[in-house]
């Protein structure tokens, strides 16, 4: 199984931060540069979890705000991020010796803190992109790029199970309250200039239903 981001930290501001970013940010040693951001008109579709899938379950590091609802097991730690210490709650499953998360049903493949799950886990499967050949970035609801790397945690097949669905009125008031988690971790971060306003103005105006917009800070 390849794992991207054992730290999901990186995952969130590498790539969700950095996609939604209208100034420019210093983390571990790198300013990150705002781009044109295209919102793909993809960005409202839903999609389907089925049962003894959790391919996309992994182990990886487990991080809340201070504020968040979390599970057992949580410890501070610091993140450096603008020259600022910056306080979350991460469970780094330093104990799990499998290779998926320790709250995944070895069973049916279903999150035992699925209410609580964290934002690495939640924001899927919006995308975050950052194309090397392209200087802008995308966001949208899109299947897993490399699904077939993935394992089950259930069954050790390859591939993952999910669908993507056609926008709906439920597709995107859950994609906006995804975005909305995002804009509580940007500005605990610090990082009050997003576009993150635009994305929801769009989804709530356009449903998608206009096609992709491309916005340039
Ligand atoms: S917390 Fe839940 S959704 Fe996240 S990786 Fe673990 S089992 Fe999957």
């Amino acid at each position: 199984m390849s794992v991207t981001h054992p730290d999901s930290l990186g995952k969130i501001v590498q790539k969700y931060f950095a996609v939604i970013t209208k100034v420019p940010f210093d983390f571990n040693g790198t300013t990150v540069k705002p781009r044109p951001l295209l919102i793909s008109t993809g960005l409202a579709r839903g999609y389907t979890c089925p049962p003894n899938c959790g391919a996309c379950c992994p182990k990886f590091s487990l991080d809340y705000l201070p504020d968040e609802a979390h599970p057992p097991g949580v410890t501070e730690r610091l993140i450096e991020f603008n020259d600022r210490k910056v306080k979350v709650y991460t469970d780094f499953q330093s104990k799990n010796s499998t290779r998926h998360c320790r709250h995944v049903s070895s069973v049916d493949a279903r999150c035992a803190i699925h209410p609580i799950r964290p934002l690495s886990c939640d924001f899927e499967l919006i995308r975050c992109y950052l194309g090397l050949k392209q200087p802008w970035g995308r966001i949208s609801v899109a299947p897993f790029g490399r699904a077939w790397a993935l394992t089950k945690a259930v069954g050790n097949e390859k591939g993952t199970l999910c669908e993507i669905l056609p926008p709906s009125d439920k597709s995107i008031q859950d994609t906006i309250r995804k975005l909305r988690r995002l804009e509580a971790w940007a500005t605990h971060f610090g990082l009050a200039e997003t576009w993150l306003p635009e994305i929801i103005q769009f989804l709530e105006a356009t449903k998608g239903a206009k096609g992709n917009i491309t916005l340039v800070p």
